[in-house]
C-alpha cells in the first residue's frame, strides 16, 4: 500500500496543527488509511493521537493510529466512508500538545543523565499524555542523582530554549554528539540521512520522528516520580510535568 503523507513532519511547527483534508484510500472494516494525515502513529515511544473525522455522513471518532509507511486510523465499527470520500480530520489539541511536552522532556532527561553520570544510555522510553517512562543504562540512581537530574532539567526550561528541526547526514551529527548519547551506533547503516530534533544551539541533538514543541517554556516543570529496577544495571524512572502557566493555541487552520 503506498506511503501515507505524515503531515506532522514537515517541521516542528507542524506538531501544532490539528486539521486536514485528505481523501479515503483504503477501508479494511474498521480501519481507515488516508493519502495524508496529521495523526501520529504509536512510534518512537510516543503514543498515538486520538481525534475525529468527518465524511461525507458525519463524524466518526479515531481510537488508535499505528502504522510507519502506511499509517492505520481505527475507527467507530458502524462508520459509513468508503474510497474516494473527502474527510475532514480533526486531532485532540489537548493529547497532543501533551505528547509534544512529555516528549520533548524525554529528550532533555535523557541528555542530561548521559552528561551527569559518565554516558548512562536511554534504551527505552515511553510517552504519554499523563506520565511517560523512560530506560537507562548502566545506572543505579540515588535519590540525590534524580534530584540533580530534576534540577537540571528544570533549569534548561527555565531558560527557554529554542527547539528546531533539520536533516542532516550520519556524518553531521556523529560529528556534533556521541553516537551512544544519540544511539546512531545502533541505526540500520542503511540510513543515510534522518530527521534530528535540537534544543538550543547545541544542549540536545536526537534522531526523531515525534512531535515536538517550540520552545522549552511549553514544558512546565518535570517532576520525577519513580524509578524501578529492570534488571541488568537498568532502570527505569517515571516522569510527570506540571502545567506551564502559559500553553499555546494549536493552528486552527487546514493543512
Ligand atoms: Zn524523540
Amino acid at each position: 500500500m503506498a506511503a501515507t503523507e505524515r503531515l506532522y513532519l514537515d517541521s516542528i511547527q507542524s506538531g501544532y496543527y490539528t486539521d486536514f483534508n485528505a481523501h479515503v484510500e483504503a477501508v479494511e472494516g474498521d480501519v481507515i488509511t488516508l493519502d495524508r494525515t496529521l495523526f501520529y502513529p504509536l512510534g518512537g515511544g510516543q503514543n498515538w493521537d486520538t481525534g475525529t473525522l468527518e465524511g461525507p455522513n458525519g463524524i466518526i471518532e479515531v481510537h488508535e493510529v499505528r502504522g510507519r509507511s502506511t499509517i492505520l486510523h481505527k475507527v467507530d465499527a458502524n462508520h459509513t466512508l468508503s474510497v474516494g470520500d473527502e474527510v475532514r480530520g480533526s486531532i485532540n489539541w489537548e493529547r497532543r500538545h501533551a505528547h509534544m511536552r512529555m516528549h520533548t522532556a524525554q529528550h532533555l532527561v535523557s541528555g542530561v543523565v548521559y552528561e551527569l553520570f559518565d554516558g548512562v544510555r536511554t534504551v527505552g522510553n515511553q510517552i504519554h499524555h499523563d506520565r511517560s517512562r523512560i530506560d537507562f543504562t548502566p545506572v543505579s540512581f540515588t535519590q540525590d542523582m534524580l534530584d540533580e537530574v530534576t534540577h537540571q532539567v528544570n533549569s534548561l526550561i527555565d531558560a527557554k530554549h529554542e527547539v528546531t528541526d533539520s536533516t542532516m547526514t550520519r556524518q553531521q551529527v556523529n560529528g556534533r554528539m556521541p553516537p551512544e548519547r544519540t544511539n546512531m551506533d545502533l541505526l540500520p547503516a542503511s540510513v543515510t540521512e534522518l530527521r534530528v530534533v535540537q534544543i538550543g544551539e547545541d544542549l540536545d541533538l536526537c534522531p526523531c520522528a515525534g512531535t515536538h514543541v517550540q520552545n522549552l517554556s511549553e514544558i512546565g516543570h518535570i517532576a520525577i516520580i519513580g524509578k524501578k529496577s529492570k534488571g541488568k544495571g537498568t532502570q527505569r524512572v517515571t516522569y510527570e510535568l506540571q502545567i506551564p502557566n502559559v500553553t499555546p493555541q494549536p493552528f486552527h487552520e487546514l493543512v
